[in-house]
């Protein structure tokens, strides 16, 4: 007899319904799904260096595994890790923390939803820069905040504006959820126009800013700024940043937050009562990661070589397809081409494309390329595309997204 409970009586937490699943992990896993089934599908949906983790870092995961580190470490994350970071963050982002301002954590995923835990309540809001990454709203919504959308432009490249800013906080306002290097757009904001935006958040004592850097180390031709740096934010500035994206350890789990102490303390009662501390093989191959930092970057230089010529190649490409137009981003690994023009058409099979999710169906179906719909990342006239791929692969699926378009009437 079966014991699943009836379909009426099967009611969840109100805020876990009212959340949608992560669209980027949804879209990689329909592709592969879809390849299992031999479709040759190229998936450009998933933000995840295609790269194995670097050789050193990897060895010092091995040793830890021969030496036996194999239990619990304190919840915060172990200490040479934790002083590690303090090192880096004072070296590469004039941040000054102590090792007890850090809380290690199973991804930087995980350090933004316990930030977002930590500080906004019921009633209160995040303001967050729209394109934005999926999981940013769906966060709030779990914590029982709201999330408020910022609109940004393609002729501002993405990037909010000092006044659009000010214009947007309010007296719910509790957390603005910064992201530079950015995921879905790949803008980078320069220095001065961070200056600008610390002066209005200078003037909101009630915000906090959440600063996810977890692109930090995928940026060309300009420089990474941390919003922390700026004076008089200091204490409400929970800075974000972990290890898959800038070494290739998507897999590993492990990001980190480092904010002031009480700020830190909340979100570690909630890591305690969670997760605890993220994998003690991972914090030993995050220290090798810190280390290889300082000592030889080549492996990251190579990546960083290898992403920026396929980010021309990509962005030359799509520019040159009627009806597209992307901007020119400096960092992470992803293009957020405008593709509304294209949302009121027929393609020769009869399926009509109205929005960015039939125009992605369309060419996962019927053209064997995965890329993830602007509706899940609050611009619905847009599509993501992340050239984290083979340049083999990003020729056949521009190919690919050339025809497919090229049919649709
Ligand atoms: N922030 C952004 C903007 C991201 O794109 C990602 C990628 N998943 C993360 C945070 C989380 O990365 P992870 O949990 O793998 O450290
Ligand atoms: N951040 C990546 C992406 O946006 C990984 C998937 C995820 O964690 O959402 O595709």
């Amino acid at each position: 007899m079966s014991t699943a409970p009836a379909a009426a009586a099967l009611r969840f937490n109100a805020r876990v319904a009212s959340m949608q699943p992560s669209a980027t992990l949804g879209m990689s896993a329909r592709a592969k799904q879809l390849r299992r089934e031999g479709h040759p599908v190229i998936a450009l949906s998933a933000g995840e260096p295609d790269f194995v983790t670097p050789d050193f870092i990897r060895a010092a995961a091995i040793q830890a595994i021969n030496d036996g580190f194999t239990g619990y470490t304190e919840n915060l994350g172990m200490l040479p890790l934790r002083e590690a970071i303090c090192e880096k963050l004072a070296r590469d982002n004039g941040l000054r923390f102590e090792p007890n301002q850090i809380l290690c954590s199973n991804g930087a995923k995980q350090s933004v939803a316990l930030a977002i835990n930590a500080l906004a309540d019921a009633g209160d809001e995040v303001l967050i820069p729209a394109p934005y990454w999926v999981s940013y709203p769906e966060m709030t919504r779990l914590a029982g905040a709201t999330p408020v959308a910022l609109p940004t432009t393609v002729e501002g490249h993405y990037r909010v504006t000092p006044e659009a800013l000010e214009a947007a906080i309010t007296d719910k306002t509790r957390i603005y959820l910064h992201c530079s290097p950015s995921n879905p757009t790949g803008s980078v904001y320069p220095r001065e126009e961070l200056e600008a935006l610390a002066e209005v958040l200078r003037r909101h004592e009630d915000v906090f800013i959440v600063s996810d850097e977890i692109y930090e180390y995928v940026v060309f031709d300009a420089e990474h700024v941390s919003l922390g740096a700026f004076a008089g934010l200091e204490d409400r500035v929970i800075t974000v940043n972990g290890f898959s994206k800038g070494f290739a350890m998507t897999g590993w789990r492990l990001g980190y937050l480092a904010a002031d102490l009480p700020i830190v303390k909340a979100c570690a009662k909630i890591q305690s009562q969670f997760t605890s501390a993220p994998c003690s093989i991972t914090q030993k191959a995050g220290v090798a990661a810190l280390e290889m930092l300082k000592t030889d970057r080549t492996p990251m230089d190579e990546m960083l070589a290898a992403f920026r010529a396929r980010r021309d190649y990509v962005l030359g490409r799509l520019n040159a397809i009627d009806g597209v137009v992307c901007p020119k981003p400096e960092g992470a690994f992803y293009l957020f081409p405008q593709v509304a023009p294209y949302y009121s058409t027929t393609a020769p099979s009869g399926r009509a494309i109205t929005n960015s999710e039939d125009l992605c169906y369309y060419l996962l179906e019927e053209h064997n390329v995965a890329l993830v719909p602007g509706h899940a990342f609050g611009d619905p006239a847009g599509v993501r595309i992340s050239y984290a791929a083979a340049m083999s692969d990003l020729e056949t699926a521009l190919d690919r997204i050339e025809t497919g378009l090229g049919q649709l009437r």
